[in-house]
């Protein structure tokens, strides 16, 4: 630990987001960065805790204290080679990651002033590929082939894990590309593709082989494998079956992210095909990240307005809620960079029907609602609180999260990662999730 006084003299700084005028022109990234001096200030914060939590909060036990520390020295090797002996794509959760490890830092509890980790990452992750610190490994085969049924964090990192382990892998995909929902879900604005990219070209130097445009009947896999890992997602969206539901206009989230981060991946669709909100109301219905994620996407498409419903009660703001405190996941309203382009948000708002003229989507009936305790017990009862209204919109994005999917009984060789096997969750959860089959189907093999 380098500077052990820095935390008491240096406040936290985020790199922030792009200003706003100028982001939503365009769908690069919208997070900036910090230059070295202030990276390096900012790991110097770090207090290496004697006990650290941010460690035990990490799903994948990433070492914050470590990696600082080598950050603040300047030790930037060091600091690569740390950070990847538990987290395969840094260059991911540096981006994305919720930063559950920011949450549990003893910075946050005391002063809700965090380590930066999560930037820290990305930063790492930048330095290591411009000083070619990332080296092509070459592991020597044990002689096993492994088929991993779907290419996203979960699969690349069993994939990336067996490999390194020497199995012969070969990762099948039903899209065109890998990333799973970093490409086709997460829009660009939050992760650049040319990231995947990057990731990809190594895996592939290293001898992983992808397949793509294979959906694999998983009840039925490929044959001549030793092993199989299952990582195919929630690709099931919860639907809302009221009323309307079949006019244009009413879509899954995915139906937007996914075409337009395959419109800047160079796709080309028909014009009825266009899932586009240029001059129109848009509402999303559900008030997690896939919401935001859509609200952002629209600003950038040209909408007219963007309204966000959510059916739960409105989050407690933070920095706390002392209802509900550490080491549980806060559940505070998250104000997102989305968000903060323009949206209006409404809490405890049920949707009743879609209405429409001439087969085309042109408001939905909402009702405000109250949530109840139930007096047996269980989920709360909603009653009404308020008479139904129409929120005009010509677009309306459902984000309601993901039905958990059922997976048959697998023979012993067949060990099922990420979402598939959790439900919808984290890109850190799913690549820890990725590790853990990895380690259990190689110590499988190893008892053959
Ligand atoms: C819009 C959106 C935004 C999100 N934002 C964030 C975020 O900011 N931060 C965060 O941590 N998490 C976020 N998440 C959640 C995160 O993306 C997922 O938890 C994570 O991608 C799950 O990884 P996975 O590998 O288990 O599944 P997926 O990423 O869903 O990948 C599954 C892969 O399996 C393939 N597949 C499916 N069935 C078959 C088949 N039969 N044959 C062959 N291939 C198949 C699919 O094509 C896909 O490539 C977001 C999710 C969404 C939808
Ligand atoms: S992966 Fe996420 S939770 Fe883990 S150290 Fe990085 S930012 Fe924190």
């Amino acid at each position: 630990m380098g500077n052990p006084k820095a935390f008491l003299t240096i406040p936290r700084q985020e790199a922030g987001y792009r200003p706003l005028h100028d982001r939503v022109l365009d769908f690069s990234e919208v997070e900036q960065t910090l230059n070295t001096t202030e990276r390096r200030a900012q790991a110097s914060r770090c207090m290496d805790c004697g006990v650290p939590f941010c460690n035990w909060a990490c799903p994948l036990g990433n070492r914050p204290p470590e990696w600082n520390d080598a950050i603040y020295k300047g030790k930037w090797e060091l600091a690569y080679k740390l950070l990847t002996a538990t987290n395969p794509f840094p260059e991911f959760t540096g981006r994305i990651c919720p930063a559950l490890c920011e949450k549990a830092c003893v910075l946050n509890l005391t002063t809700h002033e965090p380590t930066t980790n999560r930037e820290d990452e990305a930063a790492i992750m930048e330095i290591a590929f411009k000083e070619e610190y990332v080296k092509i490994a070459n592991p020597e085969r044990n002689g096993k082939k492994v088929a991993v049924i779907g290419a996203g964090p979960a699969g690349l990192a069993a994939a990336y894990k067996l490999n390194r382990k020497g199995y012969t892998v070969t990762v099948f995909d039903k899209n065109e590309s890998a990333g799973g929902l970093l490409r086709y879900g997460i829009p660009n604005f939050k992760l650049n593709k040319a990231v995947i990219d990057r990731r990809l070209k190594v895996l592939e130097a290293e001898g992983i082989t992808f397949k793509y445009n294979q959906e694999i009947d998983v009840t039925k896999l490929p044959a001549g494998f030793d092993a199989y890992v299952v990582s195919t997602g929630t690709p099931q969206a919860r639907d809302l079956n009221i009323p309307g539901r079949e006019l244009q206009g009413v879509h899954l989230a995915l139906e937007l992210l996914s075409q337009q981060n395959r419109i800047l991946a160079g796709k080309e669709f028909k014009k009825s095909e266009l899932v586009n909100c240029k001059g129109k109301n848009v509402l999303v219905i559900g008030g997690g990240d896939t919401g935001s994620d859509c609200i952002g996407t629209a600003h950038r498409q040209g909408c007219l307005s963007v309204t966000q419903i959510e059916i739960m009660p409105k989050p407690p703001v933070g920095p706390e809620d002392p209802a509900n405190p550490w080491p549980n996941y806060p559940r505070i309203l998250k104000t997102t960079s989305s968000h903060e382009e323009g949206c209006t948000r409404r809490w405890n708002i049920n949707s009743l029907e879609f209405l429409g003229e001439d087969g085309k989507l042109t408001g939905v009936k909402v009702q405000p609602i109250d949530w109840k305790p139930n007096p047996e017990g269980g989920r709360p009862i909603m009653v009404p609180a308020g008479d139904p209204e129409v929120i005009k919109a010509e677009i309306v994005f459902l984000a309601m999260g993901f039905i958990k999917p059922q997976q048959p009984d697998f023979a012993d060789n067949v060990f099922v990662a990420g979402d598939a096997a959790n439900g919808a969750s984290l890109v850190v959860r799913a690549m820890a999730s990725g590790l853990q089959a990895a380690a259990k189907l190689d110590a499988w093999i190893k008892k053959q």
